[in-house]
């Protein structure tokens, strides 16, 4: 099909062409691309990474996100992020910064949805419960997860199992997993992505944090980077208090981290003129926050650890949650025929118990409370 002249239409640019003309020399290039693990024919009019982000927005695993917890449980009320939406400001944050440092915006909104899809239920706790029941065979870890999901679990296509993403996808999901940096950097737009989880969530934790009172504005404003957001939001909109005044200092929150981000990644990209995305991996350089601003944000997150992430509320959410899994855990390796017929066939392949675990990370938060209480309350197990 010629895609500069579908029907009638002679807008249409071919994906290269309009790469060409948009993106830095260092963006990554669909035509770039080495292409899928199963070869498949091009598409006439989406490139190769726009079919990356469809096909996890289409993946059953990447649905589920929405019923699975963030930070906070959905019994503590509605308004606060699930992994879906906390995914969706990701995206957000991460086009904006892609787009001004002229990157490759279909790979980091595709990365960016793909980047939690392996979350287990109920969090980092869900993760760190899942984690202790492999202890002794390699561990269980999110990132890892999301490529199970992408490459062997997800049913799509009836010649080849999974998604069949393209390999940079894959690739750059794998850097998420072990961010020690040897070897070439990840590339600039899974960078991008790294960057914008971490802008994202410093900012939707402390909105949460106040919107459900676990602190208040008054006791963040101890802290140097909320102080300054909290002046800069009186100086431009006079004195806001209550609720306008929290979604000011997010808003504003959010915009002095990327400003920051692209003021200093834009310097340097400037300066050193990288002719290709190869040529960025291979320079050792890595999109961060001005050194100032890594250190505000480090109070921050310190304050979130010790305030808001072990809050009471919390600690008890997650203590629960990690007992459920480890008894839903013992539970299926012991009868395995209460799984589905699907992963007791894997079962066979990869053994029981990453089975188990697999299994147990793909529910949602209300998915696995009725199971437990389906199957495990008040047995042995629990
Ligand atoms: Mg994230």
């Amino acid at each position: 099909m010629d895609v500069t002249n579908i029907a009638g239409f002679p807008g249409l640019q071919t994906i290269a062409a309009r790469e060409a003309v948009l993106l830095a020399p260092c963006a990554m290039r669909s035509i770039d691309s080495r292409g899928r693990k199963y070869p498949e024919s091009e598409h006439p009019y989406r490139g190769p990474f726009q079919r990356d982000r469809d096909r996890v927005v289409h993946s059953s695993a990447y649905r589920r996100l929405s019923g699975k917890m963030q930070v906070f449980t959905g019994d503590m009320g509605d308004y606060h992020r699930t992994r879906m939406t906390h995914t969706h400001e990701v995206a957000s944050i991460a086009r904006t910064i892609g787009r001004a440092l002229r990157l490759n915006e279909d790979l980091i909104e595709a990365l960016a949805l793909f980047h939690d899809i392996g979350h287990p239920p109920f969090g980092h706790a869900g993760e760190s419960a899942l984690n202790e029941c492999l202890a002794d065979c390699g561990g269980f870890s999110h990132n890892r997860y999301a490529l199970t999901i992408a490459e062997e679990l997800e049913v799509r296509y009836q010649s080849f199992p999974g998604l069949n993403l393209t390999h940079e996808a894959l690739e750059s999901q794998a850097s998420r997993i072990d961010k020690r940096p040897t070897g070439p950097a990840p590339l600039l737009e899974a960078q991008v992505v790294d960057v914008a989880d971490n802008v994202t969530y410093d900012a939707h934790d402390t909105d949460d944090s106040v919107k459900l009172e676990l602190v208040t504005l008054d006791e963040l404003a101890e802290i140097p980077l909320i102080r300054e957001v909290i002046g800069r939001v009186h100086q431009r909109f006079g004195v806001l208090r209550g609720e306008l005044l929290r979604k000011a200092v997010v808003h504003e929150l959010i915009d002095c981290q990327v400003t920051d981000l692209l003021q200093t990644a834009g310097r340097v990209l400037a300066q050193r003129r990288f002719e290709s995305a190869e040529e960025a991996r291979n320079s050792g350089y890595r999109i961060a926050a001005s050194a100032k601003l890594a250190e505000q944000k480090a109070e921050l997150e310190r304050f979130l650890y010790q305030r808001v992430y072990r809050h009471p509320r919390l600690v008890e959410v997650r203590r629960r949650a990690q007992q459920r899994l480890q008894a839903m855990f013992q539970g299926y390796c012991r009868r395995p025929a209460l799984l589905p017929p699907e992963y007791r066939n894997r079962a066979e392949m990869i053994g029981i118990r990453r089975t188990a675990v697999e299994y147990l990370a793909g529910m949602t938060d209300r998915y696995c409370v009725q199971q437990f209480e389906l199957h495990f309350a008040g047995t042995d197990d629990a």
